[in-house]
């Protein structure tokens, strides 16, 4: 039943291309369907990025929209499809390393969960990828001013990697303190037998922030070792922290190998700011089609409430969380799932399974 609603929440619907118009409406209504069984207002403000950015405002992320985002509680922000964007925007920062980057969301945080009823390499992983999202070796974003990627002749291309040891630190705690909330294990994954000083200083300095959690078991593995550890026994692992490219990387391996990479979700954050994303891209082979599966980015709009539960202490958007990955997993469970999950529901059809879900009260037992 719900309750007089103590405070409206804002938060901000950035649908961006491919397949975000259809996954990222329906994650808004599932959200809305949760908050309205808790009582908890939610205002959505639908601002202009991607594509469609470029025709109304000849960029893809409007400084409107930026600043519009720094009044908001949070906001789901839609894949984009940069590849396809006339120059000079193609060259540019794509627009979701540009908002990590302007809000200085150094933590991306992306679980890879199976889920009961649905096909999955590996049907009983349950793991957390932690990755740094500032710096490391995607040079397009590492630097504070240009970029980190440039080419001296036609025929010569450099980038640099950059590590540091304030960005690890502050990575590296995200990293234990969720760990420490979970199953108390750690893993830090990197490559200093090769990149002796850059992987070397991220492995040394999560090692050290390790002395200040001894109740978290920590090991370490080699980047390419670990694709293969994960596809062997990815049943074995809880918290995974490391660099920027490689999380990347690593959390599309976890994530379809739990099912599809369809199901991975994901939350971009700070200390004090938040962006739910799915962590997939836009998908364009199957965009327009209502074939996506709009799980991943129902789940980060799952996150982003659990996030904000804990910063604004409201205990009543950490139930609107509950309830909405309770809707995903009652509709999966009950056979309702999209083409990716082995099922045949269309996105839309999977939207009112979960909404139906929610609004008969799962969650709340
Ligand atoms: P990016 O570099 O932007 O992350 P990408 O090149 O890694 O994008 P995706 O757009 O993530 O590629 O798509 C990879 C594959 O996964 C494609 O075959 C796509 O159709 C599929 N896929 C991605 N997201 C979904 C989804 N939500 N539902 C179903 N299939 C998906």
């Amino acid at each position: 039943m719900s309750t007089t609603p103590s405070h409206t929440y804002r938060l901000g619907v950035l649908e961006g291309d491919g397949i975000g118009p259809e996954i990222v409406p329906s994650s808004v209504e599932i959200a809305s369907a949760a908050a309205r069984v808790t009582g908890t207002s939610v205002d959505w403000v639908t601002l202009p990025l991607g594509a469609s950015a470029i025709e109304t405002h000849s960029a893809t992320v409007p400084d409107e929209t930026k600043s519009a985002l720094a009044d908001l509680d949070g906001w789901f922000l839609g894949p984009h499809d940069s590849v396809s964007y006339p120059e000079p925007y193609k060259s540019q920062l794509n627009p979701s390393g540009t908002l990590r980057k302007h809000f200085q969301l150094f933590a991306n945080i992306r679980p890879a969960k199976s889920f009961p009823g649905a096909k999955a390499v590996c049907d009983n992983a349950d793991l957390v990828i932690v990755r740094e999202n500032t710096e490391g070796f995607y040079a397009d974003r590492n630097t504070f001013a240009g970029t980190g990627e440039f080419m001296p002749t036609p025929d010569t291309a450099i980038m640099l990697g950059i590590i540091t040891r304030e960005a690890t630190e502050r990575v590296a705690r995200v990293a234990f303190e969720l760990a420490r909330s979970r199953r108390k294990k750690l893993t830090i994954v990197h490559k200093a037998n090769v990149l002796k000083l850059t992987t070397g200083l991220f492995r040394t300095v999560c090692q050290e922030v390790a002395t200040e959690y001894p109740d978290v078991a920590v090991d370490d593995f080699h980047i390419d070792a670990m694709t293969v550890h994960l596809v062997r026994r990815a049943e074995d692992f809880d918290v995974i922290v490391t660099e920027n490219m490689f999380g990347d990387i690593l959390s599309d391996l976890a994530g379809e190998i739990s099912g599809s990479l369809g199901t991975a979700p994901s939350i971009n954050a700070s200390a004090d700011c938040a962006m739910a994303q799915a962590s997939h891209g836009s998908a364009p082979d199957i965009a327009g089609q209502n074939l996506a599966n709009p799980v991943a980015m129902i789940l980060s709009g799952a996150m982003l409430f659990e996030w904000l539960a804990a910063r604004k202490e409201d205990p009543a958007l950490a139930k609107v969380a509950k309830i909405i990955e309770a809707g995903v997993a009652q509709a999966i469970a009950e056979g309702t799932s999209t083409r990716d999950l082995g099922g045949s529901a269309s996105t839309t059809e999977f939207t009112a399974a979960v909404v139906e879900a929610v609004e008969a009260g799962a969650g709340q037992g």
